[in-house]
């Protein structure tokens, strides 16, 4: 077992109404109540609900994130929220660089650099994502594609401020489809990423990181991947809509420990 405290995070992306994202959480906060206090759980709501369930999870042990910030300090950035904001409406953790940011909206590594630069300094905790296209995996290059995410993504990172770092796994084909990454495949991906991060900074900050999987984990397959040595959590997104299939999920931590 290694001594990495898993981390369950569940990503509404534009999703639900005030009402539904009141009860969610809600559900969230009283289940997670009931397990025993040794996962991490966070919720990355939409914008416009974090100060409302800023308010529900309040006192609870659910942590409370955004799904994405400016690299901008307050300013005339129409439409983009700062890290200051942020954290004024009760949030600690940020996403930065979701699959459906990067390639949706063409979020580059640079830019996503910036973000996760701005957000540290400001505070905030940051759960950054990469992942490989099916192309890329197709083509073979997923190591190199994932590599070069983490180095350029991280650059300008201080080892002081990797505690408040956490990494994302989320091969971009596996994530809303129903396709999951078998758990083998993505424990070589994630112990890839782990020596890269020896490389980048040293031994102990890269066997402190938590490196969550993410991309259609579910009730039914969160046991396996949960036990490979390398996966420390995971990242969820639809099952993260049903609060049963997600405090199943987290529970799911609790029967896995990971060998290392
Ligand atoms: C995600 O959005 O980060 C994600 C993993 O989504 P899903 O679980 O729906 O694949």
């Amino acid at each position: 077992m290694n001594s990495r405290r898993p981390c369950i995070g569940g990503n509404w992306k534009m999703n639900t109404r005030l009402e539904d994202a009141l009860l969610l959480a809600r559900s969230v906060a009283e289940g997670v109540d009931t397990i025993d206090d040794c996962v991490d759980v966070v919720v990355y709501p939409p914008f416009p609900w974090i100060t409302h369930v800023a308010d529900v999870l309040s006192g609870s042990r659910v942590a409370l994130g955004a799904q994405d910030v400016s690299s901008h300090g307050d300013g005339a950035y129409t439409g983009q929220i700062s890290a200051g904001m942020l954290l004024d409406s009760g949030c600690t953790k940020v996403l930065v660089g979701h699959s459906e940011r990067r390639h949706g909206l063409g979020e580059s590594n640079s830019l996503l650099n910036e973000k996760a630069l701005a957000a540290l300094e400001s505070g905030l905790e940051v759960m950054l994502c990469i992942g490989e296209t099916l192309e890329e995996r197709d083509s073979g290059r997923t190591n190199e594609v994932v590599a070069t995410q983490v180095a350029e993504c991280l650059s300008g990172v201080e080892a002081g401020s990797m505690a408040r770092m956490t990494i994302a796994y989320e091969p971009v084909w596996a994530i809303g489809t129903g396709r999951t990454a078998e758990p083998g495949d993505a424990q070589e991906v994630h112990a890839g990423i782990r020596t890269q991060l020896a490389d980048l900074y040293d031994a102990p900050i890269a066997a402190g990181m938590r490196i969550l999987y993410g991309g259609s984990m579910k009730p039914g397959n969160a046991g396996e991947l949960l036990e490979q040595a390398d996966i420390d959590g995971g990242l969820i997104g639809g099952a993260s809509l049903d609060s049963d299939e997600f405090l199943s999920i987290i529970n799911a931590t609790m029967t896995q420990g990971s060998a290392d």
